[in-house]
């Protein structure tokens, strides 16, 4: 009976300014609420001649597997603008699994009990709020977009103090590492010169081998993360998704998705949008994620300086001239991304003008966002008497007109759509209905939008209920406690 787990835990290995040695606290009766048997195989993973009951006790934590080093990582951030000494406060790392030798996985426990990181909290999770992490994690991984992935959830048979009495949960949560900008804020803010240079190559050796060799590694790592923090934004603002709480802890250097909190999906297009009940100013709106990206990314630039550059005024100098590229690197990346959600292939000098025509009469008209480019794409179920407008005919028509452009036909460029625009997104109310009839233990709901979500380009047949809003505009989400 092999499961087929390979850890050789490198991050444990960094010395104690970088993690606590800690085991995940046993949990009292655990019980297997789901596992993702894909993503299992993906890691060489077999767990199908286990037991229900063993599987309950290796995801808890209660048993743990062989070649774990179990630790909690140490990082800071700055969260809604504030900065503070953070860590895994309710999270255990097991290590890293290696797959064909090769691919490296962090392998973590969420919920898995107190740390010395934990400050007040109970360095516990609700069930509800792992279950919503595991099902738009997956969603959003389906999506094409750089994630976390979740590999299971149980339920730790232990009631967890809210607002009321709640079931616990751990998730487990798999990363191709948790590097974050705040495990860089944390490093600088101790000012050991010795433990940056230490992250800034563990970093590189785990994700930018590229760089190894070159003449300013710090500085190539601040691009290359630019890069990739652009691209996974772009990829948000492409399907609509509002990650809630963009705090620089929340922020990973590999650049996927990480912390599934407050997030959700916009219904109608509106810049302003926002869900987290507690972003009561709109810090991370649907509009406002690529400057705060850019706000992070130069939190990530100030940590590096020491290491950029011995002189510090030029070390800023170039950190900041690398930072206001933030700018055109996005908008060149934003543009061709709307101009593959239109199907319009090459470039054409009207384009910014046709993509933010479109966009303003779906604000004005309260259209949903992902239907409108569904319905652009002949999406028969799409009807809806605001597509009759006459500003919107118009724009149709200097749309087709653009299509053509480019050696450009209709066949073509609804190839191209299809690909970049999702058909079903996870719809709030979806999410919280599956959610509230797993909570009384039927998953009938949870599973069936799972299997939906997992497919979001496809063609697939009596999705209608998957693909409309509800009729709810007042939709409010909660950091996942
Ligand atoms: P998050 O809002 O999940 O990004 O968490 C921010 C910080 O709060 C991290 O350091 C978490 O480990 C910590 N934290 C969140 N919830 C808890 C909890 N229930 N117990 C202990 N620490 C927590
Ligand atoms: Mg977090």
């Amino acid at each position: 009976m092999t499961i087929g787990w390979h850890f050789d835990n490198t991050y444990s290995k960094l010395s104690d300014n970088f993690k606590e040695v800690i085991k995940p606290t046993p949990v009292k009766d655990p019980e297997l609420i789901i596992l993702n048997e894909k993503l299992a195989k993906e890691l060489n993973l077999d767990f199908s001649n286990i037991s229900k009951k063993e599987l309950a006790k290796i995801f808890s934590g209660n048993v743990l597997p062989e070649g774990s080093s179990t630790i909690a990582q140490a990082y800071a951030g700055h969260q809604f603008g504030h900065f503070t000494m953070l860590g895994d406060g309710r999270a255990v790392l097991l290590g890293e699994h290696l797959v064909n030798k090769n691919k490296r996985f962090d392998i973590q426990f969420k919920g898995s009990g107190k740390t010395s990181f934990s400050r007040s909290g109970d360095g516990r999770a609700v069930l509800g709020p792992m279950l919503r992490e595991y099902i738009v994690s997956e969603a959003i991984h389906a999506l094409n977009i750089p994630t976390t992935r979740s590999l299971a959830v149980i339920s730790t048979g232990e009631k967890v103090v809210r607002e009321n009495l709640l079931p616990g949960a751990i998730l487990t949560r798999v990363a191709s590492s948790h590097i974050r900008v705040g495990t860089f804020q944390y490093i600088a803010a101790k000012q050991n010169i010795d433990d940056l240079n230490t992250l800034v190559n563990y970093t590189i050796d785990r994700h930018y081998p590229e760089i190894q060799t070159s003449d300013n590694k710090a500085l190539d790592l601040l691009n290359l993360v630019m890069e990739k923090q652009c691209q996974l934004v772009v990829n948000w603002m492409r399907v609509g998704f509002i990650h809630g709480v963009m705090n620089t802890d929340n922020m990973a250097i590999s650049g996927e998705t990480i912390d599934y909190g407050p997030c959700a999906f916009m219904d109608h297009y509106d810049p302003k949008t926002v869900f987290s009940s507690i972003d009561r100013f709109g810090r991370y709106s649907f509009s406002n994620q690529p400057p705060i990206t850019k706000w992070n990314l130069a939190r990530f630039a100030e940590c590096l300086i020491p290491v950029i550059d011995k002189d510090e005024d030029e070390a800023i100098k170039i950190a900041s001239e690398t930072i206001n590229n933030f700018q055109n690197i996005y908008e060149e990346k934003w543009l061709n991304m709307m101009r593959d959600k239109l199907g319009f292939f090459g470039e054409d000098q009207r384009d910014k003008k046709i993509i933010e025509d479109l966009l303003n009469w779906m604000e004005q008209n309260k259209a949903d966002y992902t239907n409108t480019f569904c319905y652009l794409m002949n999406k028969d179920s799409i009807s809806n008497e605001i597509y009759k407008d006459q500003k919107f005919l118009t724009w149709i028509k200097n749309w087709k007109n653009r299509v053509l452009i480019n050696n450009g036909s209709i066949e073509k460029s609804l190839k191209l759509m299809k690909n970049t625009n999702p058909t079903v997104i996870p719809r709030n109310h979806k999410v919280e209905e599956a959610l509230l009839a797993a909570n009384e233990n039927n998953l009938d709901n949870f599973n069936k939008l799972l299997s939906v979500l997992e497919n979001p380009y496809d063609n697939l047949e009596n999705i209608d209920e998957f693909q409309f809003p509800s009729s709810n505009n007042n939709y409010q989400t909660y950091c996942g406690t």
